[in-house]
């Protein structure tokens, strides 16, 4: 699988509220969502599901993904 990588100075990273993971903003696997206006990202489909459900949950740490 081909990552690609694109070194412009752009890459920004942003951590995952689901699970505390940094994500690329500038690709994140699992998408964005905006959620009172803030854009979350997302290292995969399934945290960002998780947190649409529940984006007051995980924001406020009562919530965090079971592994
Ligand atoms: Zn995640």
């Amino acid at each position: 699988m081909k990552i690609p990588f694109l070194n412009s100075g752009k890459s920004e990273q942003a951590i995952d509220p689901v699970c505390r993971m940094s994500v690329d903003t500038g690709n994140p696997v699992g998408g964005a969502s905006t959620h009172a206006g803030q854009v979350y990202y997302f290292c995969g489909p399934g945290c960002r599901v998780a947190f649409e459900k529940d984006p007051e949950g995980y924001l406020s740490g009562e919530k965090s993904i079971e592994m």
